[in-house]
């Protein structure tokens, strides 16, 4: 138990580079104590002693590595996991785990009459920033929007998502939100990201976005009606002159 506590102790007050030797260190004064109790009450000679001594400390040494291996081993699955999941430029997570999420929302949303609402976006004549003011005034500003949104999402409800599902198209799903309900948000993300002045070399630079917004329906069969509704929407936001919603 003090071996344990002890090392447990260490783990957490010291530098992981450091607890190797540390570990071994205190197996070794904890195996001393262990092999002269076994010694005495099996009268054993010096030289099995310490050859039980060595032995312990290959064991221990092996044992390290081997769960050293092994959560090494775990975190690269997570960061792996991570980064399959994620947008390396916003940090805003992906097409990949929008679908994933879908899937699975629609199937329960759907079957058990819940509330599901979707909100897609678009950024305006993004090309001619990019064209205006370079790709990375570009990527500065895709930054920025996710970061408003976000913190817009996490002042209202953290069980909102938002994922980059392309280039400068984003989908927000609104678990247990109906139409009305998810329209107060779209329209803060809507009114915040028209607002937004983003410094690129000393110059403000202002956004606009066209949104599609619906509800899922009983006649949505697959996920991709559900999509494709949200998407006509933002489509004819786009046909109708852009920097508005369409709910309808
Ligand atoms: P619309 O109002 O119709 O949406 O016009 P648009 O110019 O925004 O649309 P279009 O689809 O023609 O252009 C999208 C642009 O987004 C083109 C592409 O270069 C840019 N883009 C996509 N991904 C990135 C990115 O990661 N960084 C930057 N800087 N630009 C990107
Ligand atoms: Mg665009
Ligand atoms: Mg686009």
């Amino acid at each position: 138990m003090f071996f344990y506590q002890t090392m447990n102790y260490y783990r957490r007050h010291q530098k992981n580079n450091r607890l190797f030797i540390y570990y071994v260190f205190l197996g070794a004064i904890f195996a001393l104590f262990l092999w002269l109790f076994m010694k005495i009450k099996f009268s054993l000679s010096w030289m099995v002693y310490w050859q039980e001594w060595s032995y312990f400390i290959v064991f221990e040494t092996l044992l390290y590595s081997y769960v050293t291996m092994i959560l090494r081993e775990n975190e690269l699955k997570l960061r792996l996991l991570e980064f399959a999941n994620h947008d390396a430029l916003t940090k805003a997570q992906n097409f990949a785990a929008y679908t994933s999420e879908i899937k699975h929302l629609f199937d329960t949303y759907r079957d058990n009459n819940l509330n599901l609402s979707m909100m897609m976006f678009d950024i305006d004549h993004f090309k001619e920033v990019n064209d205006t003011y370079g790709h990375l005034a570009g990527d500065k500003i895709l930054k920025h929007t996710v970061d408003v949104v976000q913190t817009i999402i996490n002042e209202n409800d953290p069980k909102i998502k938002l994922y980059r599902t392309g280039g400068e198209e984003f989908n927000v799903l609104f678990p247990d939100y109906d139409l009305n309900a998810a329209k107060v948000i779209v329209n803060q993300i809507f009114s915040a990201i028209n607002h937004l002045g983003i410094d690129i070399n000393g110059k403000k630079i202002y956004i606009s976005i066209s949104v599609g917004l619906s509800a899922i329906s009983n006649d949505d069969v697959l996920p991709n009606d559900f999509y494709n509704r949200v998407d006509n929407r933002l489509y004819h936001s786009k046909r109708n002159g852009r920097m508005q919603i369409t709910a309808e």
